[in-house]
């Protein structure tokens, strides 16, 4: 899989894919990361990318030029399956929505700044608008880092116990489990015994119990 992201801060960025199960999946060859910073395609000598707004009112505008001549670059080199905005007014992001983009080959993820990019880029590139969550930040690298995270560690060799994301919540609609490790008691606070039984048949029983009792209290929606 190959994610380019295009953004003016490719600094902000470029941490959250150097640690980690991220930076072992570029490493395996697993995906391919590129941030492209859309200043080199910024119009004149300042490489302005940002312009007010038309009508007035305050914060700058992302302009079209830079985005639609850095887009049409990537696009004459290679086909993309999806050209993602990030965006708080798109659809909130959720597990499912990770593992279709999991499937993909190629796809772009673009960050917007300020008040946001010109719509003409909307509506004539974008092909998915996503948004992270009910509230505004910044820009959009945080929430850029967040989409490729939740794809990145679906993609099939990149966790090295794969069972691992089949059992994190949501994969089933049912919240995790809870979980424990050394010490078998802390402070006169024991696991459960179950744990320390040895019986795989049980211990996955139980497991589903906690993960249906835990769903049920705090995120009954999942369970309709
Ligand atoms: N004026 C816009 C917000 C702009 S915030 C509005 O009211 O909708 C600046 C940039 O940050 C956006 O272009 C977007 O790329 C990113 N961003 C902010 N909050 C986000 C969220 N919840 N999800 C995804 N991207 C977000």
């Amino acid at each position: 899989m190959r994610i380019d992201i295009i953004t003016v801060l490719p600094e902000l960025l470029r941490s959250p894919f150097e640690h980690s199960i991220l930076k072992r999946a570029q490493n395996k060859g697993l995906v391919e990361v590129n941030l492209i910073d859309l200043r080199d395609y910024g119009l004149g000598k300042h490489k302005q990318v940002d312009d007010y707004a038309f009508g007035g009112g305050a914060g700058m505008v992302m302009m079209i030029e830079p985005i639609a001549n850095c887009i049409n670059k990537l696009k004459a080199e290679r086909s993309y399956d999806e050209i993602i905005y990030m965006t708080p007014d798109g659809e909130t992001f959720n597990q499912q929505t990770a593992n279709s983009l999991s499937l993909l080959k190629h796809i772009i993820i673009l960050s917007g700044h300020y008040k946001g990019v010109d719509e003409r880029i909307r509506e004539h590139f974008i092909t998915k608008e996503i948004s992270i969550g009910d509230y505004v930040l910044s820009g959009g690298e945080l929430p850029a880092a967040v989409v490729s995270d939740a794809i990145i560690r679906l993609i099939p060799g990149v966790l090295n116990d794969e069972t691992s994301a089949l059992t994190d919540s949501f994969q089933d609609n049912l919240l995790a489990p809870p979980v424990y490790t050394r010490p078998a008691e802390y402070n006169g606070w024991k696991i459960p015994d179950i744990l320390l039984s040895g019986h795989e048949k049980n211990i996955d029983k139980w497991r589903h119990e906690k993960a249906v009792e835990r769903t049920t209290k705090r995120r009954p929606d999942l369970l309709k």
